[in-house]
């Protein structure tokens, strides 16, 4: 089921939405039971990867939100389709499911990242929201041997809403293959925001989130992830040729 406007990006989707009808879509969906939706994040990165990853591109299509994570996702939709979207974080969205969770009293389990990472995530989101229902967690390091007791844990556990912090594409490939088998009525691939809540990964400030650099910032606290940047880099350039031949030609171009 699509549950909002999509528009591709370099052949990528990405939906046309805001944070309200996520949030308000999401309660609907918890309310009336409506199992296995999914969210996953679109940003620069993603983009690139998915379309080299035929795999990655299934799962992207196949999943029932598709939000605009990064600035660049929001930027291209602007320069190639003409259209404003906001921005939606994943991390961001996450934080408003607890809020939202903390307020309904929906059940929450959380999957992935190191041991004392996730435990650590669970006790902030504990402090943070005093009324969150966590019903169950698990580290991001279990064995395909293991996975069908995970699976049971989570199922066990009567969670609704299930977070996967597996980074990426793993978490999309987990989801896509293991949530059929899920009886959770909201899945949300969450990348590294485990380890920014836990605190050993800083997010980045106010100043990079608000101009849609958080990237550069990651650039430079984890220098190791250049080779994730160069693919960054790849798709500003992409966006930047499309602006430039419109600026010039001023004919409308469509790319997917
Ligand atoms: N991770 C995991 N299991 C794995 C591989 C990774 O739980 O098999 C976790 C890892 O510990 C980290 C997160 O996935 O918490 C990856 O974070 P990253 O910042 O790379 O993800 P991104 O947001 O860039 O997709």
């Amino acid at each position: 089921m699509l549950l909002f406007d999509r528009k591709r990006v370099f052949g990528v989707p990405v939906n046309i939405v805001n944070l309200d009808k996520i949030l308000d879509t999401i309660t609907y969906l918890i309310e009336k039971d409506s199992k296995g939706n999914n969210i996953m994040a679109v940003n620069a990165e993603k983009i690139m990867y998915a379309q080299k990853n035929q795999f990655l591109l299934k799962c992207l299509e196949n999943s029932s939100f598709l939000i605009p994570d990064g600035a660049g996702a929001t930027v291209a939709l602007k320069v190639i389709h003409s259209i404003k979207t906001e921005r939606i974080p994943g991390a961001d969205l996450m934080l408003n499911i607890c809020r939202l969770s903390a307020e309904k009293g929906y059940k929450i389990f959380i999957y992935g990242a190191k041991e004392e990472v996730n435990k650590k995530a669970v006790e902030k989101l504990k402090e943070s929201f005093p009324n969150i229902n966590i019903v169950g967690r698990s580290n991001g390091y279990v064995s395909s041997e293991d996975m069908d007791s995970l699976i049971k844990q989570i199922n066990d556990s009567k969670t609704q809403v299930l977070f996967v912090a597996l980074g990426s594409p793993k978490q999309e490939i987990w989801i896509s293959k293991y949530l059929s088998r899920l009886n959770v009525n909201i899945c949300q691939g969450i990348g590294g925001t485990l380890d920014t809540i836990a605190g050993n990964v800083k997010r980045a400030p106010v100043f990079f989130r608000k101009t849609g650099t958080e990237w550069i910032y990651r650039l430079i606290k984890q220098p190791q992830r250049i080779k994730r940047h160069i693919k960054i880099w790849h798709f500003i350039i992409k966006v930047i040729k499309i602006w430039l031949i419109k600026k010039i030609t001023h004919i409308p171009i469509s790319t997917s």
